[in-house]
C-alpha cells in the first residue's frame, strides 16, 4: 500500500459503557441482577473521539472497534461540526480486511451523505452490506475530503447490540436479460440514489426510468455496491439494470464501472502516483465490463480526473446539462480521437434528485446498438462504439457510410477501395431546430440544417482523395447547445 499513512498522531480516546434499554421495566430489573441471564442483552455502547489536522486532507482513517460474538447488528454515529466547512467522509469494514484491493471486508460506504447507519444480519443503511456481525476488529474509514483551517474534532459512537444472528440476508440481483432482441436500447450510464447521495429510492428511479422511456440504467452508486444487492426487486421486462459503481475520489476524480457482477466492488483507495488504476481497470475488465472517466473537468478544483485516460475504455463527454466543461470534455475526446486512441463517448445524467436540476434522469442518454437487452449484449455494443448520444427521449438517428458495396454504421470500420468516393447519409428525428456537422480529425467537413417540421435526411459525398480516419456527427441548437453526438464510423482506406 503506497497512499499516505493514517496519521500516527491522531488523538484517538476511548470509552466503553453499557447503556441500558429506554423504559424497558423488565430491563431495569435485569440490570438490577434479579434477571441475571436477560443482563447479557443490553447493549453496549463504544465512543471513539479524535481530531483531524488541517494537513490531513485526504488521509484514510481508520478508527478500530471490537467487536464481541455474539453481536447482532452494530450501529455508528458520526458527529463532527459540520458548520466549519469540514466534510467527514464515512465507511466500515470487518473483520475479512481493509487493506486497498482487499474488499471482502467491505461492509458499506456513504461518503459525506449520512452521519449514521446500521448493519445487521438481514439488513442496513443504505449505502451498506447486511450480512452477520462478526466478531474481531471492524474498522470504521473517515475521509476527510475538505477541512477547515482549524482541522475537524469529531467523535463515533457505536452501538453493539448482542443478539442472534437470524436468517441470513439473501442478495436479489438485477436478471442479466431482459429479451434477446436486436435493436437499438436507450439507457442512462450514470445514476444516484439513496445508496449514495442521490435523493430517490431505488423503487422511485426505476419506475421515473421506465416513464421516462429509458430501456436500460446503469447502477453507479459512489463505492458501494449496495445497490446492486436488491436491484432484482425493480427489474421489468423493460426495463434492464447494470450493476456499476462510481469509483470516487474527491482528490483524483471520479471513474464510473460499467457492466459488474453484483458481488464486484472497485477499490478506490490509491492515488495517481501508486500506479495502481491499471490493476482496478483490469478488475473492471475481467468480468466483461468496461471503465469510463466521468465528468473530467468538473468542477475545476476539485472531482477533476487526474489519473490520465491510457487504461480507460470511454470518456463522459456530457454530464447533464450541456455546458462548458462538457465542450472541454468533447474537445479532450476528440483530441484523443486525432491522436488514434479509438475511446467511446458517453452521454449520462448523473441524476441525484427528482426536482429540476442540470441532471435529470434520461437527459441525455446513451443509444445503444447491441445484440439484445441484456448486460453482456449492452457492454459489446457499448465496447464496439455503437452508440449515439442524444439531449432527451425523442431524437433519434441513424448515420450510415457506404463505398463500393459496403456500408457501415456507427461503430463500425468502413473498408474503402483505393479511388472509390463514400457517401454518408444521416437520418435525424425529433430534434428542434439546429445544425448538423459530419466531422473527421480535420473538423468540420460537411453540415446542413435540422428540417423544423419532420425528418431530416442529410447526404454528403466525400471525394476520394483526402479521406479521414473517421466520420462523426454533431447536433447543437442555434446557441451551440449539444442536442445529439455520435461515436466514429472508422474509415481504412485501402492506400493504408
Ligand atoms: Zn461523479
Ligand atoms: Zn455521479
Amino acid at each position: 500500500m503506497r497512499w499516505r499513512r493514517p496519521p500516527l498522531n491522531n488523538p484517538v480516546s476511548l470509552r466503553i459503557k453499557k447503556r441500558p434499554h429506554r423504559a424497558s421495566g423488565w430491563l431495569l430489573l435485569a440490570l438490577l441482577g434479579l434477571a441475571g441471564p436477560v443482563a447479557a442483552q443490553a447493549p453496549t455502547e463504544v465512543v471513539r473521539q479524535g481530531h483531524v489536522p488541517a494537513d490531513s486532507l485526504f488521509r484514510l482513517i481508520y478508527v478500530p472497534i471490537e467487536v464481541p460474538a455474539g453481536t447482532a447488528e452494530i450501529r455508528v454515529r458520526e458527529d463532527y461540526d459540520h458548520a466549519g466547512g469540514g466534510v467527514l467522509n464515512m465507511g466500515i469494514y470487518d473483520p475479512a480486511g481493509y487493506q486497498p484491493g482487499t474488499p471482502a471486508g467491505f461492509r458499506g460506504w456513504s461518503g459525506g451523505a449520512k452521519t449514521a447507519f446500521f448493519i445487521n444480519g438481514q439488513a442496513a443503511s443504505t449505502g451498506y452490506v447486511p450480512g452477520p456481525v462478526g466478531a474481531g476488529t471492524w474498522r470504521v474509514l473517515l475521509y476527510p475530503s475538505t477541512i477547515a483551517p482549524a482541522g475537524i474534532d469529531w467523535k463515533l459512537t457505536v452501538t453493539l447490540v448482542p443478539g442472534a444472528a437470524g436468517p441470513a440476508f439473501r442478495p436479489t440481483p438485477a436478471p442479466a436479460v431482459a429479451n434477446r432482441r436486436p435493436g437499438w436500447y436507450q439507457g442512462d450510464l450514470h445514476l444516484h440514489t439513496l445508496h449514495s447521495d442521490g435523493r430517490r429510492t431505488p423503487q422511485e428511479l426505476a419506475a421515473e426510468a421506465v416513464a421516462q422511456g429509458l430501456d436500460f440504467l446503469i447502477s453507479t452508486e459512489h463505492n458501494t455496491n449496495s445497490a446492486n444487492l436488491s436491484w432484482g426487486a425493480y427489474a421489468r421486462p423493460n426495463l434492464l439494470i447494470i450493476n456499476g459503481e462510481e469509483v470516487t475520489t474527491t482528490a483524483f476524480g471520479h471513474w464510473n464501472a460499467l457492466g459488474l457482477d453484483y458481488t464486484t466492488l472497485i477499490d478506490w483507495r490509491y492515488a495517481p502516483r501508486d500506479s495502481a488504476i491499471a490493476r482496478y481497470v483490469a478488475q473492471v475488465h475481467a468480468v466483461g465490463g468496461l471503465a469510463i472517466v466521468n465528468h473530467p473537468f468538473f468542477p475545476d478544483t476539485v472531482n477533476r480526473f487526474r489519473f490520465g485516460v491510457r487504461h480507460f475504455d470511454g470518456i463522459e463527454v456530457w454530464n447533464g446539462r450541456w455546458d462548458a466543461r462538457n465542450e472541454r470534455a468533447l474537445a479532450w475526446w476528440d483530441a484523443l480521437l486525432r491522436q488514434g486512441h479509438p475511446l467511446l463517448a458517453v452521454a449520462a445524467s448523473d441524476t441525484h434528485t427528482a426536482a429540476p436540476s442540470p441532471n435529470q434522469l434520461g437527459r441525455p442518454r446513451t443509444v445503444v446498438r447491441a445484440s439484445g437487452l441484456s448486460r453482456a449484449g449492452i457492454m459489446q455494443g457499448l465496447r464496439r462504439g455503437r452508440a449515439y448520444l442524444v439531449a432527451d427521449r425523442p431524437i433519434q438517428l441513424t448515420l450510415t457510410a457506404r463505398a463500393g458495396g459496403r456500408t457501415a454504421g456507427i461503430g463500425d470500420t468502413l473498408a474503402v477501395a483505393a479511388g472509390r468516393p463514400v457517401r454518408v447519409a444521416l437520418a435525424l428525428r425529433g430534434a428542434p431546430a439546429g445544425t448538423v456537422t459530419l466531422r473527421g480529425e480535420r473538423g468540420v467537413l460537411a453540415s446542413g440544417p435540422v428540417a423544423v417540421s419532420g425528418a431530416t435526411a442529410l447526404r454528403w459525398q466525400l471525394p476520394a482523395a483526402g479521406l479521414p480516419h473517421y466520420l462523426r456527427v454533431e447536433v447543437r441548437t442555434p446557441a451551440g447547445a449539444m442536442l445529439a453526438l455520435t461515436n466514429p464510423i472508422w474509415v481504412l482506406r485501402a492506400t493504408e
